[in-house]
């Protein structure tokens, strides 16, 4: 099995494997046992909804071969499709996208050079333009690409901020410019469509059966974080211990791990951070990671109002985020004794200061 199919479920050759693999889903969800593609499709689907990537579980230091993680790609397409919880196909979707974007952006800095294991085979950018038939739309220049506007429209539309307009755009001969950072966003955005296309699935009875006990066993995970009471108050001196640490090390200049930076930027969209104050909250002072911090705060506020929720405390504990948790030098907050999520300390935090609903 290409391992470059596990790292890239959503290519056309890596569906293909998963037919040649001549194991169907009936039979991978209902044999004997959890088969470790159901285990990790489980896994897939909570940390997108989550955590807002598919990448394996840290925590967890379990690691999935080739088959079951490219089998784990269908199963969690179902999985999606059966949860019920807000937004969840466009959290997947953007979840696939966001962990491919970092795969593929690594993988053009790094370029297979053949001498590579090959579990840790690259994909190149032609590769990645073939696949979304945009090899004859996309021209390289000296200093960026020229991209055909009719493949750049429905590319750019989804995207946020004023940049992606046409107006503000060098249009000539029916191309856009754009660099080679833009370039990299519009592939992340063709992953997300494409991965979004057909969802949700409809699923046959057999299936829907055998993936009963995973499905209640998500919706559980996922009622730990529905935390649906509208905040409209941005008081940082509000904030709880574990968001003011997350905001004092993105403001030192230190690079979060996926699941921090997620947990810092949903807490602050949550608690009423526009764009620009989230920005500013986190310190984002690099184009590179501005643009990081600018996706990850559209998509963790979708259209549709299916927000994703900050992680809840235990989960923040797990990750080893929590400042009151912490074995060795534990910060003692009274508040936190008595809630189980950071968006319930900010509630109460802004009830007690007289700031709720300001
Ligand atoms: S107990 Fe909860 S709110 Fe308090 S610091 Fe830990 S994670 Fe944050």
């Amino acid at each position: 099995m290409d391992p470059l199919h596990a790292r890239y479920p959503f290519l056309a050759a890596a569906r293909e494997s998963v037919r040649e693999a001549d194991i169907g889903l009936v039979a991978i969800v209902t044999g004997d046992g959890r088969h470790p593609a159901v285990e990790r499709g489980v896994e897939r689907v909570r940390r997108a909804l989550i955590d807002g990537t598919v990448r394996p579980d840290p925590e967890t230091g379990r690691r999935w071969d080739a088959r079951a993680e490219l089998l784990s790609y269908p199963v969690a397409r179902v999985l999606v499709s059966l949860v019920d919880a807000p937004g969840a196909v466009e959290k997947y979707a953007s979840a696939e996208a966001n962990t491919a974007y970092d795969r593929f952006t690594d993988d053009f800095r790094n370029p297979d050079d053949g001498l590579k294991s090959t579990s840790a085979k690259a994909i190149s950018l032609d590769a990645l333009l073939a696949e979304f038939d945009l090899a004859s739309d996309v021209e390289e220049l000296r200093d960026g690409y020229r991209i055909d506007v009719g493949r750049y429209l429905p590319l750019s539309s989804n995207l946020d901020g004023e940049s992606w307009t046409l107006a503000t755009r060098q249009l000539a001969g029916g191309t856009v410019k754009i660099s080679a950072a833009e370039l990299h966003e519009l592939l992340r955005e063709a992953v997300r469509q494409r991965v979004a296309a057909g969802l949700p699935t409809r699923v046959p009875d057999e299936i829907r059966e055998g993936l009963t006990d995973e499905v209640a066993e998500l919706e559980d995970t996922f009622s730990d974080v529905d935390f649906s009471q509208d905040i409209d108050v941005l008081a940082p001196d509000c904030f709880p211990p574990c968001v003011e640490s997350l905001m004092e090390r993105a403001q030192a200049g230190e690079s979060l791990a996926d699941h921090a930076e997620f947990a810092l930027v949903s807490f602050l969209a949550s608690a009423n951070a526009d764009t620009d104050e989230l920005l500013a909250l986190c310190g984002v002072d690099s184009d590179t990671t501005a643009k990081s911090v600018h996706y990850r705060a559209k998509r963790v506020g979708d259209e549709s109002g299916a927000q994703y929720a900050p992680p809840s405390c235990e989960t923040m504990q797990a990750y080893g985020e929590c400042p009151v948790a912490d074995d060795e030098d534990p910060t003692t907050d009274a508040r936190c004794d008595s809630i189980s999520h950071p968006l319930a300390y900010y509630e109460d935090a802004l009830a007690e200061a007289g700031r709720a609903g300001e």
